[in-house]
């Protein structure tokens, strides 16, 4: 059986720990590794690596950090079919969606291949006689990353490539259920040249994260993960003196007017509800369509589509959407369908009762449609996370946009409207941090930045992009007066342009 290693100072490393934890196939549901969740002692190696890493590193020239970023994005394009058939294997997603999600990290790298420029700081000559005044954006120190099983390669680098851009180092603690991408990238970036200690990589569980939360010299912690998880470490984080940026779960609105053209919406409700069995922070779970006019021919139309779901493993090329990723996270989802019958919603496509020949001990599950979901249904309150969507019926615009607002999550949201108006209302007035107008997964690329509202995201600073930059640099400003602008005798007035 594969024993699943750590990756502390430029070398892997077998835990000795004698907790594990087993990763699985979702597809077959046969276990393919042991994960040993790291001891204490090897959380601190890690940490004291990268910290002893720092100096010489935060030291190096922005342009010098970079090329290693160049070198770094050359070797993803060239692995990238080898990235996503790690990931499929772990987290059961069909291999088109692995290779959109390396794509997308590969977008953060580029980003932060442009550090030299994005580090440059302000000057300003002559704010007093004879004084200059710069500013500039310094490293943090030992940063760590904590990162969730929906994105095993992306959302590691969400942080780790800009961060250490910015001069830091780091320690990443992925998650415990797809753990060989992370991995299989921490090979490629000490081939492109890295230094040992820059990018530590633990496995572990609440005890590493405690571990890393609580460590005196982790300067900085990124979260991304489940709300109540977030809302823990962003407390936790922050009582230790630490900067945290934590971004937690979601429920996606994507709100229909009556001149939407309705073939693309249900074309964007498939693939933003489906994809990667919805397992996506900015998946659609809830439809909105205004008026039951819309509604009728919405739900009319979607039905023989999910029905029609092409599912199967990441190696069928025709499937559209794979397993869920343990048989725990499938029977919590099939359990909210059941909930949903319970609590009066209308079932329009069940799809509890799906199997697959030759992977019947695979954690599938079918697409499911619930009609006439309500706000207060647990279905509509919770996160799914699964392939499950649910139509929920508002009789006006504004019905729908006071929907979304009731709603304690405020990720991304959608409307599909041909109406610029109210296309324009929308984004101005939603309170959510992140807004599609005929996009249904409105994810920012990786210049700008991304961050939900309210408790989609605690702290500060959305992730990546200029955001992430602050994020992972403190400001400095220096204030120099040149020997001219110099005068005799103390000044004890508080010092202003006379
Ligand atoms: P999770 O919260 O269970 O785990 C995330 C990380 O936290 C993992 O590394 C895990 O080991 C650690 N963890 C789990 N329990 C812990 C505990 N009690 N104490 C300390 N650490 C703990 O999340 P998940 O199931 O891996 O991922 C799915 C969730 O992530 C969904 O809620 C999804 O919406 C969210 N997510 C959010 C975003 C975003 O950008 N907002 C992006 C991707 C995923």
């Amino acid at each position: 059986m594969q024993v699943i290693e750590n990756a502390i100072g430029g070398k892997r490393v077998r835990s000795a720990s004698t907790r594990l934890a087993a990763v699985f196939d979702p597809a077959t549901g046969e276990k393919t590794a042991d994960l040993p969740l790291s001891t204490l002692s090897e959380i601190d190696a890690a940490v004291a690596n990268a910290k002893a890493a720092f100096p010489a590193w935060a030291a190096t020239p922005p342009m010098k950090r970079a090329r290693i970023l160049f070198r770094f994005k050359e070797l993803l394009d060239k692995h990238a079919a080898d990235l996503a058939r790690a990931i499929s294997r772990e987290h059961g997603k069909v291999h088109d969606d692995a290779l959109g999600e390396v794509a997308r990290g590969i977008d953060c790298v580029d980003f932060a291949c442009g550090i030299p420029h994005l580090l440059k700081g302000e000057f300003s000559r002559n704010v007093g006689p004879s004084i200059d005044s710069h500013s500039d954006r310094q490293p943090l120190g030992v940063v760590a990353g904590i990162t969730p099983f929906n994105f095993p390669a992306m959302v590691p680098m969400w942080m780790y490539p800009l961060a250490i851009a910015c001069g830091n180092t780091f320690v990443l603690k992925p998650s415990e259920r797809d753990p060989s991408a992370p991995m299989l990238a921490w090979d490629l970036l000490m081939e492109a040249g890295l230094p040992e200690g820059v990018l530590n990589i633990v496995h572990g569980d609440k005890e590493a994260v405690d571990a890393l939360l609580d460590h005196p010299d982790v300067k900085a912690v990124s979260f991304v993960g489940s709300t109540a998880i977030a809302e823990y470490v962003y407390r936790r984080g922050s009582q230790a003196g630490k900067r945290v940026q934590a971004l937690g779960g979601a429920k996606n609105h994507m709100v229909i007017l009556p001149d939407a053209d309705m073939e693309q919406a249900a074309d964007a409700l498939m693939g933003a509800g489906f994809g990667s069995a919805g397992e996506r922070c900015m998946a659609i779970s809830v439809a909105v369509p205004v008026g039951d006019e819309t509604a009728d021919r919405l739900v009319q139309i979607l039905k023989p589509r999910i029905e029609a779901l092409r599912i199967g493993p990441a190696t069928d090329p025709e499937a559209q959407m794979g397993p869920l990723v343990t048989k725990a996270h499938r029977d919590k989802v099939a359990a909210y369908i059941d909930k949903g019958v319970e609590e009066g919603a209308e079932l329009v496509v069940d799809g509890r009762g799906f199997s697959l020949q030759g992977y019947e001990n695979g954690y599938f599950l079918g697409g499911t449609l619930f009609d006439r979901v309500t706000p207060d249904m647990t279905i509509h309150r919770e996160e799914i996370f699964g392939p499950v969507l649910s139509v929920a019926r508002t009789r006006t615009y504004e019905d729908a946009v006071a929907l979304i607002h009731g709603h304690e999550y405020a990720n991304g949201t959608a409307i599909f409207t041909r109406d610029g108006d109210a296309a324009r209302d929308f984004a101005d007035r939603i309170e959510v941090g992140m807004v599609g107008i005929n996009v249904p997964i409105p994810v920012p690329v990786a210049y700008h930045s991304f961050g939900g509202w309210k408790r989609s995201l605690f702290g500060d600073h959305a992730i990546y992009g200029p955001e992430g930059v602050h994020f992972y640099t403190r400001l400095k400003t220096v204030t120099t007066r040149w020997p001219a602008g110099i005068k005799r005798g103390a000044e004890f007035t508080f010092p202003s342009l006379k």
